[in-house]
């Protein structure tokens, strides 16, 4: 992204994702969080637990979602952005378009399953309803860190245990 278009309000809540994504590392599972934000308020936080609820939809955009529809009392989530540490999945990006979220701000791009441009462009679907306005990049390095010293500790740590995929 261009430097000018990176705003102080994006890293401060890019830091808070960071958070929730250190938060979901501390039950064992993949460190990736979000938050949602509206009038520079956090609605909603929530860290991945995919494993810490034995839900392969636990992810942490659609933990937030949820509470933030629970918090606002409507599935439409007007005026809000979404930010993620790790570009979303089909599913999250899925769910982000039925809630009409308006921006999407996401750190590191997921080149194996990531839906807003790099395997699949969920967001910027034209025949879809919905489409948020998106920027990545925000914080990256720190996002992908994360990430790499999460499954580089797996793998020295497990002895060769299987490492599935991130998000
Ligand atoms: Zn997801």
């Amino acid at each position: 992204m261009r430097d000018d278009e990176r705003t102080e309000l994006d890293d401060r809540m890019m830091a808070s994702a960071i958070e929730c994504a250190r938060e979901a590392e501390g039950h064992g599972d993949v460190p990736i969080g979000a938050v949602i934000v509206r009038d520079g308020k956090i609605l909603a936080a929530a860290g991945n637990e995919r494993e810490l609820r034995a839900d392969p939809t636990a992810h942490a955009e659609i933990l937030a979602i949820r509470a933030a529809a629970e918090a606002l009392g409507g599935w439409r989530l007007p005026g809000t952005t979404l930010y993620v540490t790790l570009e979303p999945c089909a599913m999250c990006a899925g769910g982000i378009v039925l809630a009409r979220i308006p921006t999407v701000v996401f750190g590191a791009p997921d080149p194996k399953a990531g839906a807003a441009g790099s395997v699949l462009d969920v967001l910027a679907e034209p025949a879809l309803n919905h489409r948020p306005a998106v920027r990545g990049g925000v914080l990256e390095a720190e996002c992908a860190a994360l990430l790499r010293d999460f499954f580089a500790a797996r793998r020295s740590g497990e002895g060769g245990i299987r490492t599935h995929e991130a998000g």
